[in-house]
């Protein structure tokens, strides 16, 4: 579910390329830049260009899954480029309400973190919640097979 761009919303002005902020990446359905505090040797956010609010407004289907596959090549991309392998790298979000900002944004993370003690912020909970891996997101969005599957209770 998508609601009308904000305007008091930093990142969808940020996707409209109305602020300063250099764009490492645009395209009809994503921006990338620069976390504007790293916590890592590099740092970047890729977002979509329409305003979704949190990874709790992703859901279930094709659409939401490859909008979410494609902000995870952009920032695999990004940091090939940027931080060589044998480089580690972590991309993922942080769930409501650990979110900063109330649009969707992955973090593209090449560690180290700096300083260290920053990795805390982007670690998974567990069922806390706090930062979600891209991968398992993608699991949990992935569109179900024409098979259906009983519901895990
Ligand atoms: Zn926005
Ligand atoms: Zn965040």
């Amino acid at each position: 579910m998508s609601v009308p761009a904000s305007t008091s919303c930093i990142f969808c002005q940020i996707a409209r390329s109305s602020t300063s902020t250099p764009l490492l990446h645009s395209d009809e359905k994503v921006v990338a830049f620069q976390d504007i505090k790293p916590s890592a040797f590099r740092h970047y956010l890729v977002i979509p260009v329409e305003h979704i609010p949190t990874v709790k407004d992703l859901q279930k289907r094709t659409e939401d899954f490859s909008l979410v596959n494609h902000m995870l090549n952009v920032g695999q991309t990004l940091l090939c480029r940027d931080a060589p392998q044998p480089t580690q790298y972590r991309f993922g979000f942080h769930q409501p309400p650990l979110n900063s900002v109330n649009h969707l944004h992955l973090h593209c993370l090449a560690l180290p973190f700096t300083p260290r003690w920053k990795s805390v912020k982007y670690l998974p909970l567990g069922p806390l919640g706090g930062f979600i891996e891209v991968e398992k997101l993608l699991e949990r969005i992935k569109p179900l097979a024409a098979a259906s599957i009983p519901p895990k209770v």
